[in-house]
């Protein structure tokens, strides 16, 4: 598994141009923010995912429904800044609102686009608005937990354009894993106008529940206890962060893993394809 200095030290330019588009300033903010919150996930029992393909592994463990899997993938594309940075914090506010004794936060594994098989079909939309309210909270509290814990002011990404949410009542259908049962779904690509009035109004009740009584505070509070027991297990110290700041994004060569996180060669991927990640590669 690579540790996080590896991530840093391999990237590639990202398609943001964080490296140009940031300060020095701003990309040592950052990188010190990306090791709190390495050291959170590690301090919960997870191990983030720096290897590019960690989507794939995860949706391996995805198809086991393997509940001892610890793996968090937070690397979708080469940036570090924006979206690495985004990722963890989305990871970060998951692990606050779930059960981290569990794999996936406790989230079940077939989830959001199929149940588990006993659910009457009628409870289905109670069954997912757990599931629909945690990932409007990671979504939205990516740009609010940066600004508030670590004072970033620049527009945080993560692997998603929009959240992902499954709102019953359409008919999009995706394939489940092993005994769950597919849910009837409005679907962002098919049905655009109504899944973005379901998300917004999901979105709303996240902000709320942010901006009630000490919820910052709290989350906050928990993501820093976390990172402090997982740097006391820490080997070693983390890289100096002015050092990575000043690293300049590597060139791609044909033999390192595909940006798109296939886990092919990127001469045997994308390369082929065209000289830039492909749009689906940088929606994901
Ligand atoms: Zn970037
Ligand atoms: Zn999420
Ligand atoms: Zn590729």
């Amino acid at each position: 598994m690579l540790e996080v200095v590896a991530a840093l030290a391999s990237a590639r330019r990202c398609p943001c141009d964080c490296h140009a588009t940031l300060t020095l300033d701003e990309r040592v903010a950052g990188i010190r923010a990306i090791y709190r919150l390495d050291d959170a996930l590690r301090g919960w029992g997870y191990l983030p995912t720096y290897e590019i393909h960690g989507d794939v592994l995860w949706r391996e463990a995805q198809q086991r429904n393997d509940a001892t899997y610890r793996g968090v993938a937070v690397r979708f594309g080469e940036c570090i800044y924006r979206r690495l940075l985004g990722s963890l914090l989305h990871e970060c506010i998951h692990a606050v609102c779930g059960d981290v004794n569990e794999a996936n936060y406790g989230v079940l594994f077939g989830l959001p686009y199929a149940v588990p098989k006993e659910v009457p079909e009628k409870d289905e939309e109670t069954f997912l608005d757990p599931f629909n309210f945690a990932e409007a909270r990671a979504w939205l509290g990516v740009g609010l937990v940066g600004q508030t814990m670590f004072g970033l002011d620049w527009d945080l990404r993560t692997a998603r354009e929009v959240g992902t949410y499954c709102f019953v009542g359409g008919n999009a259908l995706v394939p489940g894993i092993a005994g769950y049962r597919s849910v009837a779904h409005i679907d962002r690509q098919h049905h655009p106008a109504r899944y973005a009035t379901r998300a917004s109004a999901i979105q709303e009740r996240a902000r709320v529940w942010f901006d009630s009584g000490n919820t910052m505070a709290d989350v906050i509070r928990q993501i820093d206890e976390a990172s402090a027991r997982g740097a006391k297990r820490r080997a070693r110290a983390h890289a100096d962060p002015l050092l990575v700041a000043k690293t300049p994004p590597k060139k791609t060569s044909g033999n390192d893993p595909c940006i798109c996180g296939s886990r092919s060669k990127f001469n045997l991927c994308c390369a082929t394809q065209s000289s830039a990640p492909s749009a689906q590669a940088l929606s994901r």
